[in-house]
């Protein structure tokens, strides 16, 4: 009987392809999961393989050979094939794609994996001959690093053996660059070690409160059993105290925890916690890490040996062998959704795996999504809550600075200057919020009225004075500033609206003498930055934090006391159906940051509507009403989580080609059951980078309604002739209607 090997190949085809087996492949090397390198077109691709089958649609002598076995053991298997299956058909996603979005990055090539082990760092010497005095400098580039640097802290912390990541960022902050500074200069070397259950000085956390005690035992009580579990609690509750219980759990039961956080919330300080205060292996996944060390991540959670998974979101694709437990940190986080390529949502995968697993998925946040909140009040979800703060610290007051018909020429209120001032005095911390940075996101002619935009996106570009450019912040377009209105020849040009590097301007005028520290993207570029940045202020000393939504995530800040918002406005009136649902929660979390230790803090919403529904509610009630008002009105409009969304993206150079492609596709639809379509009509941003942009919105009241519609309706849209002249996509449950 012959073997026919149906593989995935990441292509953006929907079929799978057939092949026979490569020449002198054992049949127990076929097994599906394995990766295989086959002839595809011209070139040679990696695929899957899916299953071994013994017919083929098409005649047995056209089918080629694959090339070569991969691995000696599946990499996909079980539960994880089965979870991306789903997430192909869920996503209307090509299969062979999400087979290789789900690989690290260091596996979609035909490379071996590497075998089982941990990259360690050495001595390239044995150790007598590099220790500073019998160290005789061979040549200039070998000479001892200077005495007391961290270079230099690194040789002596080697002499006594190797050492893998976790201990050298324990023992050695920011030794990354030291490393390659002693690497280069030929001082040391990486090695493979055996991966060893690590015997860490393991710190024993805080007492647990009674609430978190009570969430902690409700957890264990629903170990190896589905459940969805909200675990709500106010920033500084202790949500994460509950997280490592929970996990410490899973790992006494030999299980494994995935754990997910968002992409600003992996910090160095979240790294040392989980490391200081859990046993075994904790592989950590993020974007940041060099391909080597994610494969190596990956795999010893694939082959088992991890017992932690810690990471961003990507991280959701990690075979866990042994599943125990999965956790969501901050699940109302919009960095858990993919915006390109395969459009995932690893919050809502999380609930995916944790029900085919078997396992109880812990979902996270001071300010869960109406999503979730929908969930609980369905009973779909059970809910635990965090109660009030341990010890003494409380939660900070919400106060409104009313802008209407009063000056506010730095940006600040009178109330918010005054607060800031106070502050200052008595020796403590504020923080100013503005989600825009840059000097100013628009620059004017004051005298014809003409402002600098983005020719490929017809948007304002804005302005960075420091570095003396204008930027897209949507395209990334840079230009010079000009030295005069290129309408009028007026060199009168002024900022209009403010961004954070005016702000930090204006708060190093107001008050002199004091630390004004931005925090932004701009700033932030260089790795560990955002922690070194939120410490150079000492926390006992008075000092301003400026910068964007960065800010609410890090390094916490005990004697921060004053929270200044401004630009609140913009979020009450978006045009996007889940911007009274953002300001909240970000409001929420950026207060969240005031008067965490034992001073009390107040936060200040800088508005022009004072008396604004979700403001009021927001100071009177908090999130919880706040958000139980929001999910009713999104039921009454008929909005997710009470509606099943699809939105059919295109665009190209042509609007017209735009046009075509979205024209046939709502008439290819017909008249779908259960099904509403909205459009065609221009996205948002109907230009960007030089591509118009339109899009169709899909609305269901049933979710099977929208999945029994879509595969046969993007099959014919795939066949048809428009489709080719454009750029388009799908996104299954959008976050943003961009
Ligand atoms: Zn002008
Ligand atoms: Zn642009």
């Amino acid at each position: 009987m012959p073997f026919v090997l149906r593989v995935a190949v990441p292509v953006p085809l929907l079929q799978v392809f057939d092949y026979l087996p490569p020449r002198d492949a054992p049949p127990a090397s076929l097994r599906p999961g394995t990766r295989l390198s086959v002839p595809f077109g011209h070139g040679r691709r990696v695929g899957i393989l899916l299953d071994v089958g013994s017919d083929s649609p098409l005649p047995l002598d056209r089918l080629k050979p694959a090339l070569a076995v991969l691995d000696p053991e599946p990499l996909l298997t079980g539960e994880m094939l089965d979870t991306l299956r789903w997430t192909a058909h869920y996503y209307q996603h090509p299969l062979g794609e999400v087979l290789q979005t789900a690989l690290p990055v260091g596996l979609r090539s035909a490379r071996l994996a590497p075998p089982g082990g941990e990259r360690a760092w050495a001595l390239a010497t044995p150790a007598t001959d590099a220790t500073h005095a019998s160290a005789p400098a061979k040549n200039a580039s070998a000479a001892a690093p200077r005495a007391g640097s961290r270079a230099a802290q690194m040789l002596g912390l080697l002499a006594r053996g190797p050492m893998n990541a976790a201990q050298l960022e324990a023992a050695l902050p920011g030794w990354r660059s030291a490393a390659a500074n002693l690497r280069r200069r030929g001082l040391i070397r990486t090695i493979l070690q055996p991966a060893t259950e690590m015997l860490r000085g393991r710190i024993a956390g805080p007492a647990l409160t009674p609430s978190q005690q009570q969430s902690v035992d409700a957890i264990a009580g629903w170990s190896g059993a589905f459940t969805p579990i909200l675990l709500e609690g106010i920033t500084g509750s202790g949500k994460t105290e509950v997280y490592l219980a929970a996990i410490e759990h899973a790992i006494a039961q030999g299980r494994q925890a995935l754990v997910l956080v968002p992409e600003i919330g992996l910090t160095p300080q979240t790294l040392r916690w989980f490391r200081e205060r859990l046993p075994g292996t904790i592989a950590v996944l993020h974007s940041a890490l060099a391909d080597g060390e994610r494969t190596r991540a990956w795999l010893s959670a694939a082959r088992g040996q991890a017992s932690v998974v810690l990471g961003t979101r990507s991280a959701i694709f990690t075979p866990l062998p042994r599943a125990g437990l999965i956790v969501v940190d901050e699940e109302h986080d919009a960095s858990y959704k993919q915006q390109d390529g395969l459009r995932y949502n690893a919050r809502d995968l999380a609930v995916v795996r944790a029900k085919a697993l078997g396992v109880p998925v812990i979902l996270g946040s001071a300010t869960p999504s109406l999503e979730t909140l929908a969930n609980v009040e369905a009973g779909r979800y059970r809910r635990l809550h965090l109660g009030a703060r341990p010890g003494a610290a409380r939660v900070p007051e919400l106060r409104v600075a009313d802008l209407r018909g009063r000056p506010a020429p730095d940006g600040l209120a009178i109330e918010s200057i005054a607060a800031l001032r106070a502050g200052l005095a008595r020796g403590e911390q504020g923080l100013i919020f503005r989600n825009r940075r840059g000097y100013a996101p628009v620059l004017m002619c004051r005298n014809c009225g003409w402002h600098a935009a983005c020719a490929r996106c017809d948007k304002p570009l804005t302005w960075h004075r420091g570095a003396a450019r204008l930027r897209c912040h949507h395209c990334g377009a840079e230009q010079r500033v000009p030295p005069q209105c290129p309408q009028c020849g007026n060199v009168d040009l002024a900022p209009q609206g403010l961004g954070t590097e005016r702000l930090e301007q204006a708060l190093a005028k107001l008050f002199p003498g004091f630390p004004v520290v931005r925090i932004d993207r701009e700033t932030t570029r260089r790795k560990d930055a955002l922690d070194d940045l939120l410490t150079s202020i000492a926390p006992d000393r008075p000092g301003l934090f400026v910068g964007t939504q960065m800010l609410a995530k890090g390094h916490d800040l005990p004697n921060l006391t004053t929270v200044i918002i401004v630009g609140v406005d913009e979020g009450l009136f978006s045009v996007d159906f889940r911007a009274s649902e953002r300001l909240a929660q970000l409001v929420v979390q950026v207060s969240g940051r005031a008067g965490r230790a034992l001073k009390p803090g107040t936060v200040w919403l800088q508005t022009h509507q004072p008396d604004h529904p979700l403001l009021r509610s927001l100071m009177r009630t908090g999130y919880a009403v706040a958000a139980r008002t929001l999910l009713a009105e999104r039921r009454e409009a008929v909005l997710p989580p009470y509606a099943h969304m699809a939105l059919l993206r295109a665009e190209a150079p042509a609007p017209a080609a735009v046009d075509a492609l979205l024209q046939h596709a709502f008439e290819l639809a017909g008249n779908p059951p259960g099904v509403t379509l909205l459009g065609p009509m221009p996205a948002p941003m109907p230009r960007r980078a030089g591509r118009s942009r339109g899009q169709l919105l899909l609305s269901a009241d049933e979710r099977s309604h929208l999945h029994a519609f879509l595969p046969d309706w993007l099959a014919k849209i795939r066949a048809s002739a428009p489709a080719r002249r454009v750029r388009w996509s799908l996104d299954v449950d959008p976050l943003d209607l961009y």
